[in-house]
Parts: C-alpha cells; sequence; structure tokens
C-alpha cells in the first residue's frame, strides 16, 4: 500500500485540524481502507472557549460526512474532559450516549459525533485514524486470525478481542489499552473489525495506518494468499432477462416494496459463484459487522428467495428474543444473489443502495478468498451479527433517507428520449425516484445524464433485435421493467394524399407504428412482473380526434397506435398492466419546433410567434415537462383504476372538445 502524503499538498493544510482532515481524506481516497463509511479520524487540540478559559476538545469525525471529501466542518468538536469522564461509567445505553455527546459539543450546529468518539478520546494520542482495511480484515476473520496478527505485528500493536463497536468497545479498550500499550505501540487491532493507528503528528499516524496495513499485505503474500486471480469465464449471452425479472419480483414481494436487482457478471463475481465451495465459504458472514445493514449476514446462494426468507425469520426470532427491547423485523428479502449462471446480483430500494451493497460485496469476495488461502475465512458468529444489524445507531444510518419517493425501486423505459418529451420524461420519472433507461438513435444519448440510475441506449426503435438487446440491458442493469413510454416518432413535411409515395407512408408507419409494436410485445411478459403491475403510456397526437390536411401518414400511425394501445388495455387488464394515451398539442420546445419553423407556421397563420404557440382555449403555452408530467401521474397510484384512457394535453382544442 502506497502512502499519498505529498509535502507540497499538505501545506495547505496549516492548522491541526485541518491536518486531519487533509490525512483523513487520503485515507478515504483508498477504497481498501475505508468503504461507505467504514472509517472514523479525530484530533485533539486545545482551545480557548469566550471566557478566555483553555478546553481540550476532541475533533472527530461527524456522522454523514464521508471520509474521502471531510472538510474541517465535517469534524464535531466534543470536550474531551466529559467524554474521559464517561469512558469511566460501568454502562451507558446508546440513547444517553448519543444525548452525552451531543450536549458536550462547543458547537451545537457541528454534526452529530461518530459513536466511537468517546474510544477515540482515550486514545492518548494527538491524531488517531480508524478504518476497516481490508487486508487487516482478511487476517483477523481467519480460523487462527489471533495467532496471524501476532506474528504481523508482535508489540507494534494492541489486540482487542471482538466486541459491540461504541460504548462496549470504548469501555474494554479503556480497560485494556493502558495495560497493554508500550514503547512500541504505534496501533490497535480490533479482531473482526478493523484497525487503529495514531502519534503526536498527522503524518506519522497516517503514515503508520499505510505501515501497518502494508504488512498485513506482505504477510498474506508470503502466505499466498495476497494476489487473488479470478479465472477466465465466459460472460452469459443467453438472454436471461425473464428470470431475472422473475427473481425481482419475488424479492420485491419479499421485501413488500419495489426493489432494483443489479447484475454483475465480471470474471470476479461469476467466478466466485461458479467456485465448487461457495455455498459454504460464502456462507459464513460478512467482513466487518457494519456492512450486515447493507448486504444483510449472508448471499443468497442460487434463487430460492422463499426458503432465504424462512431462515431470515429464524435468524430473527432466536436472536430477537435475546433484545433488552422488543424488536421489529427488517424485511428479510436478500441484498446479494450468487448464481453459477450469471454470477452475481446486487439488491436496494435504490440504485444508490444497489450500488453500495456491489461495492462491498466486491471486498467481501476478495476478502473471503485471501482469508480462505490463509487457512479459513471467519466471520463473527451470527448473534454478534445480529446485534449490529439491530442496532438502532446503525439502523439511524437508514432511517436518515427519509421516506422513498414515488418510484423508488422501480424501472422505466422511454423511447425517443434524448430530446423534446422524451427527455423531459426521463427527468421526471428520475426526479420521483424511478431507475430510468432512455433510448433514442442520437448518440448523445450515452452521455445524456451522466448518474447511476440512468442508462442511455442508443438504438433504432425500428429494428427489433436491437429493441430485444435494449430490454436485456434494461433488466440486467435495474432488475425489470415497470414503465414503459412509448414516445419515439416521427413527423414528416406535411404531404397531400394525392402525391403520398407509399415507402414514406411505410416509413412513418414502421418507427411510429411497428416499433412500438414490437415492443410492447416484447415488453409484456417483463411488465407482467412489475411488483406494483405494468404501466404503459403511449404519446399519441391531438391528430388523433382532430387530424389535419396534409398530415395523413403521422395522423393515421398515430390513430393505429391509439388504437393498439386501447386492445393492449383489453388484453392486459388482467396481467395488472394498464395502458393509457396522451394527445398532447403544440408542444413547441422539442427538436422538431425550430425557432424557423415557428416563424413559418405562425406566418402561415397571419399570428406572431406568442400567439401562434398559445392559440388554444386556454391561451397556455404547453411544454414538454407538462406532458412528462401528466405521463408520470398516469403511471403513478392517482390513475390506479384508469386503462384505456385518452387524456388530451393541448391548452384546450375546439375540435377535439
Ligand atoms: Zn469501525
Amino acid at each position: 500500500m502506497q502512502s499519498l502524503w505529498d509535502d507540497h499538498e499538505a501545506k495547505q493544510y496549516p492548522s491541526a485540524l485541518a491536518q486531519c482532515a487533509y490525512t483523513s481524506r487520503l485515507l478515504g481516497r483508498n477504497r481498501s481502507l475505508v468503504m461507505h463509511g467504514g472509517g472514523n479520524t479525530s484530533v485533539k487540540i486545545a482551545v480557548q472557549n469566550i471566557l478566555g478559559e483553555t478546553e481540550d476538545i476532541l475533533y472527530v469525525k461527524g456522522s454523514g460526512w464521508n471520509l474521502a471529501t471531510i472538510e474541517e466542518a465535517g469534524f464535531a468538536p466534543v470536550r474531551m474532559k466529559h467524554l474521559l469522564g464517561l469512558a469511566t461509567l460501568e454502562t451507558l445505553s446508546d440513547t444517553q450516549m448519543a444525548i452525552e455527546l451531543k450536549s458536550n459539543m462547543t458547537n451545537a450546529a457541528a454534526p452529530a459525533p461518530s459513536v466511537e468518539a468517546i474510544l477515540h478520546a482515550i486514545l492518548p494520542y494527538r491524531y488517531v485514524n480508524h478504518t476497516h482495511a481490508d487486508a487487516v480484515i482478511a487476517v483477523t476473520n481467519n480460523a487462527n486470525g489471533r495467532e496471524h496478527i501476532q506474528s504481523i505485528y508482535g508489540d507494534q500493536v494492541v489486540v482487542i478481542p471482538y466486541v459491540m463497536p461504541g460504548f462496549q468497545l470504548a469501555r474494554l479498550c479503556y480497560e485494556r489499552f493502558p495495560q497493554e500499550a508500550g514503547p512500541n505501540t504505534i496501533g490497535m487491532v480490533l479482531m473482526n473489525h478493523g484497525i487503529f493507528s495514531f502519534a503526536d503528528d498527522a503524518q506519522t499516524a497516517y503514515e503508520r495506518m499505510i505501515d501497518l496495513v502494508s504488512q498485513a499485505e506482505r504477510y498474506l503474500e508470503q502466505h499466498q494468499a495476497w494476489h487473488i486471480a479470478y479465472p477466465d469465464v465466459a460472460p452469459p449471452d443467453q438472454p436471461l432477462r425473464q428470470d431475472l425479472a422473475a427473481l425481482r419480483r419475488d424479492i420485491s414481494q419479499a421485501a413488500d416494496h419495489p426493489m432494483i436487482m443489479i447484475t454483475h457478471s465480471d470474471q470476479q463475481c461469476l467466478s466466485f459463484a461458479q467456485r465448487d465451495d461457495v455455498a459454504e465459504i460464502a456462507q459464513q458472514g460478512p467482513a466487518t459487522p457494519d456492512h450486515v445493514i447493507r448486504t444483510k449476514r449472508l448471499p443468497l446462494v442460487g434463487r430460492d428467495v422463499a426458503a432465504f426468507c424462512t431462515s431470515y425469520e429464524r435468524y430473527f426470532q432466536e436472536h430477537a428474543s435475546h433484545a433488552a427491547q422488543p424488536l421489529t423485523m427488517l424485511d428479510p428479502a436478500p441484498r446479494v444473489l450468487l448464481d453459477p449462471e450469471w454470477g452475481m446480483a446486487t439488491v436496494g430500494r435504490t440504485v444508490k443502495d444497489a450500488t453500495t451493497a456491489n461495492d462491498i460485496y466486491r471486498h467481501t469476495i476478495k476478502i473471503i478468498l485471501q482469508s480462505t488461502a490463509l487457512g479459513g475465512y471467519q466471520a463473527l458468529p451470527p448473534a454478534s451479527l445480529f446485534e449490529v444489524e439491530y442496532w438502532d445507531l446503525e439502523q439511524a444510518k437508514l432511517r436518515r433517507h427519509g421516506s422513498p419517493p414515488m418510484f423508488a425501486g422501480e424501472i422505466a423505459l422511454v423511447t425517443g428520449a434524448a430530446s423534446g418529451i422524451g427527455k423531459a420524461c426521463v427527468e421526471t420519472l428520475l426526479a420521483q425516484g424511478a431507475a430510468v433507461v432512455g433510448l433514442d438513435i442520437d448518440a448523445a444519448i450515452t452521455e445524456m445524464l451522466d448518474r447511476p440510475d440512468f442508462l442511455g441506449i442508443v438504438c433504432d426503435v425500428a429494428n427489433p433485435t436491437a429493441l430485444e438487446q435494449a430490454l436485456e440491458q434494461t433488466v440486467r442493469a435495474f432488475g425489470g421493467l415497470d414503465m414503459l413510454v412509448l414516445n419515439a416518432g416521427i413527423f414528416p413535411p406535411g404531404c397531400p394524399i394525392a402525391q403520398l409515395p407509399l415507402d414514406d407512408w411505410q416509413r412513418v408507419m414502421r418507427i411510429n407504428l411497428d416499433a412500438n409494436l414490437v415492443l410492447m410485445r416484447e415488453a409484456h411478459p417483463l411488465l407482467k412482473l412489475a411488483p406494483r403491475g405494468g404501466r404503459v403510456v403511449l404519446i399519441c397526437s391531438k391528430n388523433v380526434p382532430a387530424p389535419g390536411p396534409g398530415a395523413s401518414a403521422y395522423s393515421a400511425s398515430k390513430a393505429a397506435l391509439t388504437q393498439l394501445g386501447r386492445v393492449a388495455a383489453l388484453e392486459w387488464g388482467k396481467d395488472h398492466i394498464r395502458v393509457n394515451m396522451v394527445h398532447p398539442n403544440a408542444v413547441f420546445d422539442t427538436a422538431i419546433w425550430t425557432d424557423e419553423v415557428l416563424r413559418n407556421r405562425a406566418a402561415h397563420y397571419g399570428l406572431t410567434v406568442e400567439a401562434y404557440k398559445t392559440n388554444n382555449i386556454l391561451q397556455v403555452e404547453v411544454t414538454s415537462r407538462q406532458v412528462a408530467d401528466l405521463v408520470a401521474a398516469m403511471c403513478s397510484p392517482l390513475f390506479a383504476a384508469t386503462t384505456g384512457a385518452q387524456l388530451p394535453i393541448d391548452g384546450g382544442n375546439e375540435r377535439v372538445i
């Protein structure tokens, strides 16, 4: 492991607290040291208060801050005197500890202090760093972990057996550390949990962390347990979407909420899932107990969701009966799945949650394989993991997200998504919590939005194979399909019937009609598996109820599309799929309506552009955003009892009314 310390960079962080922020970021930048909140840092500073008195203050990482990006404001200032006093108590409940920490801060606006604040306070060094370093975990989570740690570090570290983090851990260290620390002590190993390093200056404390972790890495290397080669295995090329969507439906039902499920079929995940001993080595438990809230204690090996849930319920009942307070069971659905056919899938209520489970489990796989090579991976017993899984302080991390948005855990596919109404639908559905796949023939779709809950696919909707591939990609990316917004279409230049070439007519039909038939047909088995019922919205046109001369192909294609949607509504109601149509008109903020086209059309009617745009009964402009909001509403529970409906969104049109 390389030190990232840079003298030049470090000079930009002159104060003691700034130095702590700097080394925290260096630690946070290394994913094999710190992942998703697994680590904290502190510095002790003498500060003069407003009365001129000097107080020793512990600046400890505040909850909600990430080490990789922490700033000085991310540290909570807590009075040392009180923290040292708390360490002498025999017991301290979580609630009382949280109150004590918060009410002894010198800045009420600072974030809540880390739950390890007392532990940081009792270590008699100015700078203290704590990480859940992968290499150290690979050694401690081992049948002979204690001996291995002893051979690596000798008297450089104090070794603390596993106890529950928080007050219990602080209390144990308070008793043990002074007795076991010696002149050579530069760190502390917490079995099955992580490692501390400390010193009186920031650089030394940081370099000691790098040095201690490097020693563990070298030890693994000496024991042929460092380099893990993932054998070459062929990724699945057969369609998986039906099986994956069915699995996601089962998981969502078990969770009682739609869930995102991301499939990972790379070498690491596939080769791990295909190992003969996977059922054994993947069923020991997580690398560190804090992972339990992201990955659950165990992954599901295979596809039997019901059996997984039964076993989770049994685990809950067995351990909840020993808890001090009555507990409510969390949803029993798995968060990590291993399957020899497609590798790994990770599950969450949002794409972010499923991605976090992926990040964590990839590290877990490596740790399991390293520790297996070192003689045998061994996680904590279920009772210890249960304690952390149902620890209020861990659950609070999950609650911080608040109540989920309308479409949380759901997946929408929008065609013609790179501009106009399609793009607005993408943005509205994302804003309401859905993961969205956007199809467009324009290559700009792949770069349209840089966020993990959006996937842009270049796709010619007139190509049936491309549509099938897009559905396959959708399901592998997010797990299934709940909502389908059929928006792609073309509006050819005006042409009277008497002069309309058959080729032009057929081209419009291919894109505006045939493509939607194919996509609806291929999407139907997936929509049928949508946990809350599938929804299809067809973007049709005012031209359906009120056609215009010169637009026969367009009007006929949209009328046929409307009829297709109505028949689908009839056929698919039994599958809990709702199909509705919107008829927008005069939506001028789309790619078709360039300034020039607008000027010409307005002039044609003898109107100004402004008057032309609002030439409807309500005299309002209709925007793509309004159409998108209506589409989202039609997908929402507001329209739960509506199917086969046609809704105009045109500012009111005499011919339609
Ligand atoms: Zn920790």
